[in-house]
């Protein structure tokens, strides 16, 4: 069993703000890192970027830190200005409640600027190999008081032909620092920097339990970073999952990324440590009975889930390492049922995904996004086979009859293409495939009336729909994901079932079922929406401007 991160010995300022970045448990990295750097020995590990590396030699770093001296207390070296400016960020937001200053250096801005900050004093410096040097050169770095020096990424350092400047700078700090090195892969040269400046280190390596995986078809798309939304949705257009997790790392992007596929009417439940076991229970009974197809989470709260019909298992995020993804995975499959995993890719992920592949033995295929032209298809396909259950069933009777009356009009070939143009809805413009754009992928949805959420009518609400007006709006950071979220846990009625959404500056107008409205109103009085207590009722049926 993993550790927590208070058995790992963090302070409670630490803790504090990892719980505000929604980490749930260390990874596997951290669980073994985190304890040996407390205790002050020096580590190599063997860690590709994706697993979680930069929290474990951070935290401790940060426990260590001497608020009072101004001086650098660590030293972290990493070999590019990106990743020196994405730890930095990171010391940031994980010091939160400490108070430490930070600086990156790197080649390429100006100097200036760093001099002056180094002449502030800061505790804890990222640079690049090369802009470390020169300050120490130039008596602008002192490093006498470094306590502990972090190789990031030392092979890539070692790639770009940097193991001199790291020499150098090993040797400007005290000999009795402590020393820890990260790198993905252990070439000789590496071995020797190791053998030559670090004091009998501890070497850790993430091993994986091996584990024979499901008969499931297994998949990945490369993704940019800002397109990942984008691409979940014409995935879940295609692959019309009738049941799916779709994993997070983390609690804030769990609760995100329910909000977001809320409000564009893929209706999903979100499953993360901070639910209580009733509302675990109730978002699990929904999940299991259909009633929301979607179940975002996070790898701590989807353990131990017994779900038997998990058509797929979607990884939103890449899982840290490989153990985490044949769990995952293992979700999906069950009971000899065909399962499908969906993994999405981002560039700097792409050597991590590569380790998981390779320590599974999984075969994956990349996959070539669905374009909108093959969702149409796929939907057509699905269409055909609805109609032959149809045909199949009885029933048919009264319609057979209405098309009869027709006949003498129309051919049946006109007659079922103008019945499907009405059943399908418009067709997508296939030339407006361009996945920043969420206009043309909210159209695509047309196939499921039940799931969609409607177009706003002018002249009021469906048929069968009753307007509420909630006294909370945009102003106060209200946004369709919460009302779907509020009504849908308080009045425990399916999201599906909650129709048109507008949200005005301070108030919104929400359509739910007329069978519902007593039940919704009595479950929302006094409730709070983004933290605000709400007084809803039935809208005046007057038109508003929109
Ligand atoms: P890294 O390997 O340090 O680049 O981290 C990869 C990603 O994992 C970053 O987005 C981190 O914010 C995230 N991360 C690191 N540790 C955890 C954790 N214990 N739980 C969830 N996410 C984490």
């Amino acid at each position: 069993m993993p550790s927590t991160f208070e058995e790992l010995g963090l302070s409670e300022a630490t803790l504090k703000a990892l719980g505000e970045l929604g980490y749930e448990e260390p990874t596997p990295i951290q669980d073994r890192t985190i304890r040996v750097l407390l205790e002050g020995a020096d580590v190599i590990a063997q860690a590709q970027t994706g697993t979680g590396k930069t929290a474990a030699f951070a935290l401790p770093i940060i426990e260590k830190i001497e608020t009072t001296s101004r001086t650098p207390q660590a030293l972290v070296l990493t070999p590019t200005r990106e990743l020196a400016m994405q730890v930095a960020e990171a010391f940031h937001s994980y010091s939160k409640h400490h108070r430490i200053s930070v600086l990156p250096v790197y080649g390429g801005q100006p100097i200036d600027r760093q001099l002056r900050a180094l002449d502030r004093g800061v505790q804890v410096v990222v640079g690049t190999p090369g802009r470390v040097f020169d300050h120490i050169r130039r008596g602008t770095l002192q490093l006498g008081q470094v306590r502990t020096v972090v190789l990031d990424e030392a092979d890539e350092m070692l790639d770009m032909g940097f193991i001199e400047d790291i020499e150098a700078i090993l040797k400007a700090t005290p000999y009795t620092r402590q020393t820890a090195l990260f790198s993905a892969t252990m070439p000789a040269p590496i071995v020797k920097l190791a053998q030559q400046y670090m004091h009998e280190p501890q070497r850790i390596t993430v091993e994986s339990e091996q584990k024979t995986l499901p008969q499931i078809r297994q998949v990945y798309y490369e993704v940019g970073r800002r397109d990942k939304f984008e691409v979940l949705a014409r995935i879940l257009d295609f692959e019309q999952p009738t049941s799916a997790i779709i994993f997070c790392r983390t609690k804030l992007e769990v609760d995100s990324l329910g909000e977001r596929l809320t409000a564009r009417a893929y209706p999903a439940e979100t499953l993360h440590g901070d639910l209580n076991q009733t509302q675990r229970d109730r978002v699990m009974d929904r999940f299991r009975s259909g009633q929301v197809e979607l179940l975002v989470a996070t790898d701590v709260a989807a353990r131990g889930l017994d779900i038997e019909l998990v058509s797929h298992v979607i990884n939103y995020d890449i899982p840290l390492d490989p153990d985490s993804y044949v769990h995952r995975i293992g979700r999906t499959g069950r009971a000899g049922r065909a399962g499908v995993a969906v993994t999405l890719v981002t560039p700097r992920e792409r050597r991590l995904w590569d380790m998981i592949q390779r320590t599974t033995g999984s075969s994956l295929q990349r996959m070539r996004l669905p374009t909108i032209a093959d969702v149409i298809a796929r939907r057509r396909e699905a269409f055909k086979e609805t109609l032959r259950e149809a045909i199949a069933q009885d029933g048919l009777e009264p319609y057979t009859i209405l098309a009869e009356s027709m006949s003498d009009e129309f051919s049946p070939t006109e007659l079922a293409a103008a019945a499907f143009k009405l059943l399908l809805g418009p067709t997508p413009d296939e030339t407006d495939d361009r996945l920043a754009e969420p206009e043309p992928m909210e159209r695509d949805r047309g196939q499921r009336p039940e799931g969609k959420r409607r177009e706003r009518n002018q002249m009021g609400p469906e048929r069968g729909m009753t307007r509420l007006y909630i006294d909370v709006g945009r102003e106060d950071g209200v946004r369709p994901g919460d009302l779907v979220g509020a009504i849908a846990n308080e009045a425990d009625i399916p999201g599906r079932s909650i129709g048109a959404i507008e949200l005005y500056d301070h108030f919104s107008l929400v359509d739910v079922p007329s069978n519902q409205v007593k039940n919704v109103l009595n479950a929302l009085k006094g409730t709070r929406i983004r933290n605000r207590k709400v007084t809803p009722s039935i809208a005046k049926p007057v038109r508003t401007r929109s």
